[in-house]
């Protein structure tokens, strides 16, 4: 049978070797017939069939079109009249604390106490021996009765694994006997000004610590080790395989994150492509190599920096030229890069000055208006250049500082699942007039400024349907604004798609290269299981991804029948 099979691919091989010299025309690797194409191409907005050779898209149009590409050695796929799109290009993402949290002990729906410690014995079978226990997020609120968890609840199932994992406000965490040992609290140890340390009717420490008290352990738990990191970007690579993400432009990560994304590329391992932004306190490190915006190559560019220049909504930290409404005497707070300002226009012309890309943390208006001023201020130092800008969050808008978006033409790198979440409670901070300019798409679409769209994952989910999904309802998660909050602001289907992919893809200056299905781009297309254009909008959210393809690679397969998936 060995030597029967060995015979056939032989005579398959000299077969198909005189088919490509007769036609003298390569054939493809894989051709997905009977789909619903969106290209997401002006040109050919629709198709029906996609051909690729090696990881490009060499041939879009129908069956019969793409058919000329069809060799003995091409994968067919039939996908059955499911809609086809470019992959999904996530403009912003912490991808390592992404990884780290999918991997992590989750508590935060643990109803008992019992089913709290349960959940951290089944932790410790999975922690190799020497790593700590962390995350968590436990409420126990959702216990009854509400009480405090002590170290005594899962000192029995951690006998050598040390154990802080932290309430869900993060003022909170609970240690358990070995860290306490390893940190040396005892009864003795005095609360540090601004925290405190739990003490049981004996005096002994209970294992709860709060707020500066959380330091005595963080300060002992090691930095992450390379395996460690390793495994967590294999496991956030697996997470966005399967929800359809090819792209992640990947915002402050540390340098040995990086070195992790090269060592998985350079064994063949990264399954996404990645543009690394690290901070720009560190600025001097790639200006010095001298590399310019979207250095590297297909899987792995740097070149850009990421700043920040205030807070967030949620903590009333975003910085706003009028106080917030719910607080008369607090209009937010500037980063320390932005005190005082020229550190950060120094650092910005120094990274302008050696080609490098700006994407800059700005929530409340005064905060985005100030960095424009800088912007400009940059353009006007040193001329005209394609060096797209961008506001990272972009949320609450002064009315006086769209048409100067425009102008400068900076990328507006937005998260719509932050509207349908914040969009619960955002009134009561900041008014009705403020929330009328917040997470304002429609507003920057229709003063031509770039919309590149993305999470802010581990912040929010990944998923990209819920992104949609947000985008065009904008009905928020308690259900209180079915028709849309500020429904002006909604974007439709394919414009939000088109942000997406084309969009994300200029906000990282690769528009020539992704973005769309276009022959001679990269073949990174996702199949969903329905046709979010047609289907009602509600139901965008429940869309699941079919297959994932990155660089003409299935790097993710939904079992159809039978439930379970394959990965990479
Ligand atoms: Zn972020």
């Amino acid at each position: 049978m060995k030597t029967f099979c060995a015979l056939f691919t032989q005579i398959l091989f000299l077969l198909s070797a005189i088919a490509v010299s007769a036609q003298s025309k390569p054939t493809a690797d894989l051709i997905i017939t009977n789909a619903k194409v969106w290209t997401v191409d002006k040109v050919n907005p629709t198709a029906q069939a996609v051909a690729v050779l090696g990881d490009r898209v060499v041939g879009v149009g129908s069956n019969a079109d793409v058919e000329a590409w069809h060799g003995a050695n091409t994968r067919m796929i039939d996908a059955a009249g499911k809609l086809l799109l470019p992959g999904f290009n996530d403009a912003h993402v912490h991808f390592v604390s992404g990884g780290l949290q999918l991997d992590a002990v989750q508590l935060n729906d643990a109803t008992s106490p019992e089913e709290f410690a349960r959940r951290v014995g089944e932790q410790v079978k999975k922690t190799p021996k020497g790593e700590w226990i962390v995350g968590g997020d436990w409420d126990e609120t959702k216990w009854n009765p509400a009480k405090l968890p002590t170290k005594e609840l899962i000192d029995p199932v951690t006998p050598d694994t040390p154990v802080f994992v932290s309430r869900y406000d993060g003022h909170m965490s609970l240690a358990n006997s070995v860290a306490l040992r390893l940190a040396g609290i005892t009864a003795h140890t005095k609360d540090p000004p601004g925290g405190v340390i739990v003490h049981d009717a004996q005096g002994n420490p209970t294992g709860a610590l709060k707020d500066a008290a959380l330091d005595y352990v963080n300060k002992v738990i090691p930095p992450l080790s390379h395996e460690q990191r390793l495994r967590a970007v294999k496991r956030a690579l697996a997470h966005a395989a399967s929800l359809g993400v090819t792209s992640v432009q990947d915002m402050n990560p540390d340098y040995p994150d990086i070195a992790a994304y090269s060592e998985l590329l350079q064994r063949g391992d990264l399954t996404m492509r990645i543009y690394a932004a690290p901070l720009i306190t560190q600025v001097d490190d790639q200006a010095k190599i001298g590399i310019g915006h979207a250095f590297g190559g297909p899987f792995l560019r740097i070149g850009a920096l990421k700043a920040y220049a205030d807070g967030s909504l949620g903590s009333s930290t975003a910085y706003f030229y009028e106080p917030f409404t719910d607080q008369p005497s607090n209009h937010g707070l500037l980063s320390d890069e932005m005190q005082p300002l020229s550190l950060m226009r120094d650092r910005m012309m120094k990274a302008d000055a050696a080609g490098l890309q700006l994407c800059t943390h700005a929530i409340g208006d005064q905060a985005i208006s100030m960095i424009l001023d800088i912007y400009t201020e940059v353009a006007q130092a040193h001329g005209d250049a394609d060096r797209r800008f961008r506001i990272e969050h972009a949320q609450h808008m002064a009315a006086k500082d769209f048409d100067r978006f425009a102008q400068l033409r900076v990328i507006a790198s937005v998260q719509p699942y932050h509207a349908i979440d914040d969009g619960r409670w955002a009134e009561k901070r900041i008014g009705h007039d403020r929330a009328s300019r917040t997470y304002a798409f429609r507003t920057f679409l229709d003063h031509g400024v770039h919309l590149a769209l993305g999470t802010d994952w581990d912040v929010a989910p990944l998923n990209p349907m819920l992104t949609v999904y947000a985008a065009v309802t904008r009905a928020t998660l308690d259900g209180k604004n079915r028709n849309g909050w500020f429904p002006e602001q909604k974007l439709t289907v394919p414009e939000t798609i088109e942000a997406y992919t084309m969009g994300s893809a200029y906000a990282e200056f690769q528009e020539k290269e992704k973005g769309s299905i276009t022959p001679g781009k990269l073949a990174d297309l996702v199949l969903l299981s329905d046709d979010i254009f047609s289907i009602p909008q509600e139901k965008i959210r429940d869309v699941q991804v079919l297959k994932t393809i990155v660089g003409g690679k299935i790097v993710w397969a939904a079992l159809t029948e039978g439930g379970k998936s394959v990965g990479p």
